[in-house]
């Protein structure tokens, strides 16, 4: 396996309220099904800090500067119902960003054909001046707006197949048509965002066309699901894009406690090797899964797949 692995236990130290389900439990399992010795050789990198420089490229400067002097010294701080930080969110949120430039760099550098960063929490609902969804900073965003100032790459593509809307990540690049946004997800009049997600919110201005939903109903299985893969892929071809950066979450999977849809554990082996024959530089992150028995084997056979396919 060739795959880079950045992760820093400071993901761990994010602790919200117990029984939330975005708990530090999802990346021990992560790490479970990474501790066998097939992964002997994974490339395993520690995340280091974003500066707020770099994260400042996605949100407004004083949005960075807000959420970081919101961090609790002690107990908790609620954001919103769902966007909680503890003492140990700030240390989390910035080595999450961090982790997608440094895999951006890697990639790039060509020191593996993928990075997968196993952060939490996750970013894709982060919009640029509102935190929500668990998120706080988009480091989807981040990293695709590191690949154009730090490396001059042309045109980045995100995909986002997480089951909910990835609306921070649309709307900060909204009206650009340097970076394609594509989100794969669940109804949006039935799931989480509620508010954004359509099919007909395509882009604004320059960046008209450049925004692509595909929406699916419940209980959708991979067999229908691949098809809007299959457009994503063939949509991300089309732009011809320098890299790719993939919002990776697996609240897909059909166990999942918010499921929405009908993926199996074997899809997402299928979901990797796609992605691996675009034969772009890819990174990528961590968004939600919520079965703490499956989110391990599903997110490693992505990685998995994506070996096996890239060669
Ligand atoms: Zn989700």
């Amino acid at each position: 396996m060739t795959t880079l692995l950045y992760s820093h236990p400071a993901c761990e130290d994010h602790i919200p309220n117990i029984g939330h389900p975005e708990a530090p439990v999802r990346l021990n399992a992560i790490r479970e099904a990474l501790s066998a010795a097939e992964f002997d050789a994974l490339d395993r990198r520690e995340a280091p800090k974003a500066s707020v420089e770099q994260i400042a490229r996605a949100h407004p400067q004083d949005y960075v500067e807000s959420i970081l002097a919101a961090v609790p010294e002690s107990g908790e701080r609620h954001l919103d119902g769902d966007t909680v930080m503890t003492p140990g969110t700030g240390d989390a949120i910035l080595r999450g960003s961090g982790a997608v430039c440094a895999a951006v760099d890697a990639v790039l550098a060509g020191e593996a054909k993928n990075a997968f960063c196993a952060m939490r929490p996750p970013g894709h609902h982060a919009e640029p001046r509102t935190p929500m969804g668990f998120c706080f900073f988009n480091q989807i965003a981040v990293g695709a707006d590191h690949a154009r100032a730090a490396h001059g790459l042309r045109r980045v593509a995100i995909v986002d197949f997480d089951v909910h809307h990835g609306n921070g990540t649309q709307a900060i690049f909204y009206d650009r048509n340097d970076v394609l946004t594509i989100s794969l997800h669940g109804d949006p009049d039935l799931v989480f965002p509620h508010f954004l997600g359509f099919e007909d919110e395509t882009g604004e201005g320059a960046g008209e066309g450049y925004n692509l939903n595909m929406v699916y109903p419940p209980n959708t299985p991979y067999s229908v699901w691949s098809q809007g893969l299959e457009k994503a892929c063939e949509r991300i071809q089309s732009f011809q894009p320098d890299a790719l950066v993939v919002a990776l979450g697996v609240d897909t999977f059909e166990e999942d406690p918010i499921s929405f849809f009908k993926l199996t554990s074997g899809d997402y082996l299928t979901l990797g090797q796609r992605l691996a024959r675009l034969g772009l530089p890819t990174v990528f992150t961590m968004e939600g899964g919520y079965d703490v028995d499956a989110i391990g084997v599903n997110a490693v056979n992505v990685m998995q797949g994506f070996d096996q396919a890239a060669g």
